[in-house]
């Protein structure tokens, strides 16, 4: 039998739905939902239809008693408090993940955040592809690096550093 998982914010038991397949946890205590590795990549573009039922059922349990800057525990592992951080350095939106499995917990709203600025981000992540190939294409890195790989790698490294920087 599945453990039964805990929302962290409210402590009321996490209701399992299926959307298009795929199963999500959700809190009926405060909306917050609960993604398994890898699981919110099914929900996190505009387009995808499944993030429009998602948002929809989400919308149905909110409460105005929550602290959400509170610091919570993965539902997955009740010991582990789960890491604070940017959904990627494209999109500056805070997400909580478990550090012990990669679990996902979205508060109430974040997830139609993350849809709202995908275009945005993606418009980010092509510009600095662009700039990559750019650099590639002009030579300018083989004097620093033994191959075009190499070089490609450290400077995609760096230009996602520069735009964690500079907005
Ligand atoms: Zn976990």
């Amino acid at each position: 039998m599945k453990d039964i998982l805990y929302c962290p914010r409210t402590g009321v038991p996490l209701t399992e739905v299926d959307i298009d397949g795929i199963h999500i946890e959700i809190s009926t205590g405060c909306g917050g939902i609960f993604f398994d590795n890898f699981e919110l990549q099914h929900f996190d573009e505009e387009h995808e239809p499944a993030g429009n039922k998602l948002l929809d059922i989400s919308s149905l349990y909110h409460s105005s008693e929550i602290d959400f800057s509170q610091r919570i525990k993965c539902p997955k592992h009740p010991l582990v408090v789960m890491r604070r951080h940017f959904f990627s350095p494209f999109c500056r939106i805070d997400i909580d993940v478990c550090p012990e499995c990669n679990g996902v917990w979205l508060d109430p709203g974040e997830l139609a955040e993350i849809r709202d600025a995908f275009p945005k981000e993606n418009i980010k992540k092509l510009t600095t592809e662009r700039y990559i190939s750019e650099i590639v294409a002009s030579g300018g890195w083989s004097e620093h690096f033994e191959n075009v790989d190499e070089a490609h790698l450290s400077i995609s490294r760096i230009s996602r550093m520069m735009v964690w920087i500079r907005d």
